[in-house]
């Protein structure tokens, strides 16, 4: 999950990049503030995944992705776009809020090349690179960065906001958060305080809240909910972000963190759970965790709860 749209932004999104390196050379995980600017996110997603990776599907892990751990490359995805802006788009889908589900023809545009069958946003590129991840034809090159994109963009398509296509995915929403109206050293935007600022409030360690996430899944079953298509998930998310649209100017007070809290822990652990069975499904033949349905989403207008596991 959790970057920000910055394929209209560039320079802005350069800037962010700079200053994480710079902080995470000052910092070591664990003993200091958590990391920003949405690597986080990706990295308990990713963190959540390896511990339902079969013992085979970790093996081709290993041999794909060397001596880095998939948390290592979670975003790799969003490094790699700052020069490579034709990549951007691969990490969203612009559905509006005035839509009840993601509509490919409308949200998703036409690739560059026209005789090219993949369009240019996350629900298609997932599918994409999933096939690419599964062609053995391919070299060790391209199936390995086929995964890395796999284990960011399934990230990405649990982000509500990044479903959702109104003030480029809330980006152009100034808010305020939790009384403040900076969030690390950046004036606070609804997508950033879905990508960073809440994750960070939690104030837990790395490896308390992977424990938090793993912990929330088994008290859930959540494992249940592991399946499903790219284009489900997204219809999720939108929904999410529908019923957690803020206007510009917004103060995102201690009720809306408490609520949509539950939501941005819920999407971890799912795009965890889903990003480790399409793993174990393609490169060991184990659709695992064995799940059976994805969960639905309100289409009423009610605030949608995180699902339960009667879900
Ligand atoms: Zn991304």
């Amino acid at each position: 999950m959790i970057d920000r749209k910055f394929l209209r932004s560039t320079t802005r999104r350069t800037s962010f990049l700079r200053a994480w390196i710079a902080a995470a050379a000052l910092l070591s995980f664990g003993c200091g503030p958590l990391w920003a600017w949405g690597r986080e996110g990706h990295r308990l997603t990713a963190l959540v995944a390896e511990n339902y990776l079969t013992a085979e599907t970790q093996a081709a892990v290993k041999e794909l992705l060397g001596k880095e751990s998939m948390a290592d490359v979670a975003s790799w995805a969003d490094e790699y776009r700052v020069d490579h802006p034709e990549t951007g788009a691969w990490h969203f889908a612009d559905t509006p809020s005035t839509a009840d589900k993601y509509d490919r023809a409308r949200d998703c545009p036409a690739a560059a090349d026209p005789a090219a069958p993949w369009h240019d946003c996350v629900v298609d590129r997932i599918v994409y690179f999933e096939s690419r991840l599964a062609d053995k034809s391919l070299s060790h090159q391209q199936r390995a960065e086929a995964l890395k994109y796999l284990i960011h963009f399934i990230g990405d398509v649990h982000q509500p906001f990044h479903l959702m296509g109104d003030d480029r995915g809330g980006n152009n929403i100034v808010v305020s958060f939790l009384g403040s109206p900076t969030c690390g050293s950046y004036k606070c935007n609804l997508h950033g305080v879905w990508d960073d600022a809440m994750i960070e409030h939690h104030g837990l360690s790395e490896k308390k809240y992977v424990a938090f996430l793993l912990a929330d899944i088994n008290e859930h079953d959540w494992e249940k909910l592991a399946g499903g298509t790219p284009v489900q998930w997204a219809n999720v998310s939108h929904r999410y972000a529908v019923n957690a649209l803020a206007p510009n100017g917004a103060l995102l007070d201690s009720s809306y963190y408490a609520t949509e809290i539950k939501v941005v822990d819920s999407q971890l652990s799912l795009g965890g759970l889903r990003l480790a069975r399409v793993l174990n499904t393609l490169l060991s033949g184990q659709p695992v965790p064995p799940a059976a349905a994805a969960p639905a989403a309100s289409s009423t207008g009610e605030r949608v709860q995180p699902p339960a596991a009667k879900q």
